[in-house]
Order: C-alpha cells, then sequence, then structure tokens
C-alpha cells in the first residue's frame, strides 16, 4: 500500500509516512484505498482478543512491515500489565441500544494510548526499515493528552526524543503534573504562553521550516510528529471501531451486517476520522456523529459547508477538545474532494490567508450523508455527568459527556434509535474537579485540588482512583521550561541542548 499527501505530492511507503509525519508539500498522508474487510472477516473479529484483532487491521495498511513485527509490536504495545483492563478497550453497556466503548484504560488514562503505546514501536522499525541513522526526534503539541501518552510511550525508547509543547493555562491540574513530573533522559516538556492553536501551529510551522530541518539535521537529529496528523497515529485507531463492532455482535446487541452509530468526542477530528476510515473498509455504520464543545467550529462546519475561524477561543471543561483548527478533517475533505490535491491545497491556503473556505452545497450534501454533528457546552455537560451517573452508577469524563449529551440531542431531533456507541476519550480522574461539581454541585469541589476531589470521587462511585493519579502526589516536577509563541525553534535547540 502506498501514500499520498493530501495535496497531490508523491507516494510513499507506509514506514515513511510514519517515520516523517507530515507531507513535504504540507498535506497529510492518505491511504491509497481502504482495503475491505468482508463480512466473514468481520465475523471472525468475534473469536480474537484486542492484539490479534489489531493485526488483522494493521496488516492491511501496512504492508512493508511483516507479520511477525506487526504482532511483536503489538504485543509490547497492548502488554496486559500496562492497561487496567484485560479487553483493552472493552465496550461497556448502558442501555439496550447505548454503549460505552472505554478507550481510557492505557497509562495515562486518555484515548491517546490505544495509539501512542504503539507509535514508538512503528517508528523504530520504520526508522530501520529506511536507513534512517539519524535520530529520530518527535514534536509534540498538546491539548493536555497526547503530550503525556506520547512522552509515556517515547520515554527512554533508543534512537528516539519526545519534546511536548503545551499551552499554559489550557490543560487540567493532573494533565500538566502527568507531563512535568515525566521520567526518561529523552524527554522535554515546555509550556508556550498561548493557546492549543498556537501550539499546533507553531510545531507545524518548524516542520515546515527547510532551516529549522538543517539546524537539526546538524545535530544528527530528524524531526517527526507523534500528533495526529501522523498516519502511524491513525491506524490503532481504527482497530477500536472495528474491536467494538465485535464486542456488541458478542454481547448479542447487533447481528452480522447491522449498522450502528458512533458518537465521537471530537477535537483535531483524529478520532473520528479513524471511524470513517473503518466505516469506509466495510464496518457497517449508518452516522457517525461529531461532538463538540462550545469550541463549535466543526458543528457550524457540518451545517454550512464554510469552516471559519475567526470566532472566540473559549476555556471549557473539556479542555483536550479546545480547538478551531481540526488538522485531521484536511484528510476528510480530500476523499470528500474525489482526492482533488489541488483543491485541498487552495482551501488550506485560504484557511491560512483570510482564515476560512467553503465546500459548496453538493459536497456538504455528501458529508452529511455519513456524519451529524452537535456540541455541549460545559452546563449542559455537567448536566449529562449527573444524569448518568444518577440514573445508571456511570461516571463519565468531561468529554465522554460532551458525546453522551450530543447523542441524546441527535436522538430527540431524528428519531434515530440506531445502537450507538458513546467513544469514551478519558478516566473521569483526569478530570476529577469538574466531574465532582457536575455530581455533587459546585460548592462539593469548592476549596479543594484534584487529589481530594479524586478521593471524594471514589467515596462515591466506588471505582478506585487510579494508581497514575495517585503517585502523582508524590513525584518531583522536573521540567520547567517556557517559552513565547515565537521562541519555540529556539526553546527546542535549548532543550536538545539540555539547557
Ligand atoms: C484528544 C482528545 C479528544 C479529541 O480527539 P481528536 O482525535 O483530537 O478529535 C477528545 N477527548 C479527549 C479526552 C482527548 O484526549
Amino acid at each position: 500500500m502506498s501514500f499520498f499527501s493530501t495535496r497531490g505530492g508523491a507516494a510513499v511507503t507506509a514506514s515513511q509516512a510514519i517515520l516523517y509525519g507530515l507531507a513535504p508539500d504540507g498535506g497529510l498522508y492518505v491511504p491509497a484505498m481502504f482495503p475491505p474487510i468482508s463480512q466473514e472477516k468481520l465475523a471472525s473479529l468475534t473469536e480474537m482478543d484486542y492484539c490479534q484483532r489489531a493485526s488483522t487491521i494493521l496488516r492491511t495498511y501496512l504492508e512493508d512491515f511483516t507479520i511477525p513485527e506487526i504482532d511483536a509490536a503489538l504485543a509490547a504495545a497492548y502488554d496486559k500489565a500496562k492497561f487496567d483492563d484485560p479487553a483493552i478497550a472493552p465496550t461497556k453497556k448502558l442501555t439496550a441500544d447505548t454503549f460505552v466503548l472505554e478507550l481510557f484504560h492505557g497509562p495515562t488514562l486518555a484515548f491517546k494510548d490505544m495509539a501512542l503505546q504503539l507509535l514508538p514501536h512503528l517508528t523504530t522499525l520504520s526508522a530501520k526499515k529506511n536507513g534512517e541513522e539519524r535520530e529520530v526526534s518527535i514534536l509534540v503539541a498538546t491539548s493536555g493528552d497526547t503530550g503525556k501518552a506520547a512522552l509515556e510511550g517515547f520515554k527512554d525508547v533508543p534512537g528516539t526524543s519526545c519534546t511536548v509543547f503545551y499551552p499554559t493555562d489550557g490543560v487540567s491540574d493532573v494533565q500538566k503534573l502527568q507531563m512535568t513530573t515525566t521520567g526518561g533522559d529523552n524527554t522535554h516538556v515546555i509550556a508556550i504562553n498561548g493557546n492549543f492553536d498556537d501550539a499546533q501551529t507553531g510545531v507545524k510551522t518548524l516542520f515546515g521550516s527547510a532551516d529549522f530541518a538543517e539546524k537539526v539535521n546538524a545535530q544528527g537529529k530528524v524531526l517527526s510528529s507523534a500528533n495526529s496528523i501522523n498516519f502511524g497515529r491513525l491506524v490503532p485507531q481504527i482497530v477500536y471501531y472495528f474491536s467494538a463492532y465485535a464486542d456488541l455482535l458478542n454481547q448479542g446487541a447487533i447481528a452480522l451486517g447491522d449498522e450502528v452509530n458512533f458518537v465521537v468526542p471530537t477535537g483535531n477530528f483524529g478520532n473520528i476520522l479513524a471511524a470513517y476510515y473503518a466505516r469506509s473498509m466495510g464496518l457497517p455504520v449508518k452516522k457517525l456523529i461529531c461532538a463538540s464543545n462550545r469550541n463549535n467550529v466543526l458543528t457550524d462546519f457540518f451545517r454550512e459547508g464554510v469552516y471559519d475561524t475567526r470566532r472566540v477561543f473559549y476555556k471549557t471543561t473539556s479542555p483536550s477538545m479546545d480547538i478551531l483548527i481540526s488538522s485531521n478533517l484536511e484528510r476528510l475533505l480530500f476523499e470528500c474532494a474525489d482526492r482533488d490535491g489541488e483543491l485541498i491545497a487552495t482551501w488550506m491556503k485560504q484557511l491560512k490567508e483570510s482564515y476560512s473556505y467553503c465546500i459548496g452545497e453538493q459536497r456538504l450534501e455528501w458529508m452529511n450523508s455519513v456524519f451529524a454533528a452537535g456540541y455541549a457546552d460545559d452546563k449542559e455537560c455537567a448536566q449529562e455527568i449527573r444524569a448518568r451517573f444518577d440514573t445508571y452508577g456511570y461516571l463519565m469524563d468531561t468529554h465522554t459527556a460532551v458525546a453522551s449529551r450530543v447523542l441524546r440531542e441527535y436522538r430527540e431531533k431524528t428519531g434515530d434509535n440506531t445502537v450507538a456507541v458513546i467513544v469514551s476519550t478519558a478516566s473521569p480522574y483526569k478530570f476529577a474537579q469538574d466531574v465532582l461539581s457536575a455530581v455533587k454541585g459546585e460548592e462539593a469541589a469548592e476549596g479543594m485540588d484534584a487529589f481530594q476531589c479524586s478521593d471524594a470521587l471514589e467515596a462515591l462511585s466506588g471505582m478506585p482512583v487510579p494508581q497514575q493519579v495517585r503517585e502523582l502526589r508524590s513525584l518531583p516536577v522536573r521540567h520547567k521550561a517556557q517559552c513565547e509563541k515565537d521562541g519555540m525553534a529556539e526553546a527546542v535547540m535549548n532543550a536538545f541542548a539540555g539547557k
């Protein structure tokens, strides 16, 4: 299987797409085709464990990897000692037609682990396959969860380093501590004075700079990305949509071939794009429901066909979705535009220069035949957490609650009661203060830190505080670097120099 750039650039192999992250023309790598998964194959997934399911899907894309290579990488990534649920990504039942796909059982308690536990293995294999002897220096912009997941994944992996930029005030206390206490000799964490879009735009600019690449090269390093612009991040995410479907079959919730809906809490559009790829491979999906918080640029896009970033950036209780420029949407646009790279390049240029682009009526119709979209603000999200806890005793985090709420509204509006899977992207303990306030009222969390709130949530729900949150209380802060928006190149160089 070869990979093309969304902006029309030349073909590369899977390992090259993973190793270099972003195409030289600034576009994102997309597979030449979506390998079909037959009904028989789909049925066979029901007999498999998570690693076997993942192997089935990954093989179809990673053609320049051997099957033993893929299987060894998967065994190391989804090691049962690192995930606190033996199913890795269990599908839990809320009601007869509503399920929750829990993607937060990995080491950093967010769905990013599903990809970032695997990516370092794919990266080092890709470096070997391509004779790359320079250190693979991963640069990451994070809205909170990617950073820690990338640091954990790449920590002390030989031949790599991992540098993370996070917005100073854009992440939760637990998220910040998770990053700044990270161990490892090859990890760097830098606070940027700005929001997530500033961090992401800055990192993209560094990737696009020949001058910066030369400076990095002079140090025997080559840049790569662990953001969801990297195809190596996307491909492991396709797996859990198939896995959830197999779980629903095993639970008797659906019959083979029945369509299901997925509702996905969305920021950079990576998670839901993987669902779209799964659907394109033949997974029976009716609607993909894109759930946003108050930063509802995507809700407007799916309604009007215009992507317009000229709007206020809100800080919400679901910070990992506080994004106005959703990078992976570019990959969906590419499909929507019949893979016309030139058109994508034009839209992206318009976005950069005049902050918006318009896809037109017909293409919008195409989008709406597959996707639905909605949003929930912080108050609605808190109500949803409380409602789900009071009714089902199920505790969800703020991001998952946005999706749950959007599903509720979607069903009321459309009457579409197809079996739906709420994709749960984080543990409630990652956002303990907001979750506790939602369940018990704001007074309950007042004056309490994240750890006290975690204890209160444990008492309330009986769900134990994860060890990873507990240990944060005593870990020393190791990373204190800070920089301004225009000082990112220098900050990376300082980090490399150990300053
Ligand atoms: C990253 C993240 C999201 C958004 O996922 P995208 O792939 O960027 O759309 C949602 N929820 C949580 C908890 C996250 O960490």
